[in-house]
């Protein structure tokens, strides 16, 4: 999965993201950053809960998801156990790196969106 994921990093290591470092940096101020930081929950949520269906329900993204439910009894340990097929972890997590790119959030907001909704999966 890391090398699947590994040009999100290279990109934003590149400053081609859209993350900013201080909420002055963007004009909404604080407001805009609480705002794209509740807005990336959300629509995390609504990105995990299709994917999640697409991979249930579409045959050939089953058969790559069949590899976590064939853990029997998935925990929030299934993904360090490489229950994932590479491709069914990269999709999982292909919105947390994609919406930084399209939508300037605040570095911190990002970084506490994504580690609140990977907590809400676990
Ligand atoms: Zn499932």
């Amino acid at each position: 999965m890391s090398l699947l994921a590994a040009p999100w990093d290279v990109a934003a290591a590149a400053g081609a993201d859209r993350r900013y470092a201080a909420v002055g940096d963007h004009p909404g101020g604080a407001a805009y950053a609480v705002a794209t930081a509740v807005a990336f929950l959300a629509v995390g949520e609504t990105y995990s809960y299709w994917e999640n269906r697409a991979l249930h329900r579409v045959p050939a993204l089953a058969r790559l998801h069949a590899a976590y439910h064939a853990v029997g009894s998935p925990t929030p340990f299934a993904a360090l156990t490489l229950a994932f097929h590479p491709l069914d972890g990269y999709a999982q997590g292909l919105y947390f790196h994609a919406f930084p790119f399209v939508v300037p959030v605040h570095r911190g907001a990002s970084r506490c969106s994504t580690a609140a909704v990977r907590t809400a999966v676990m």
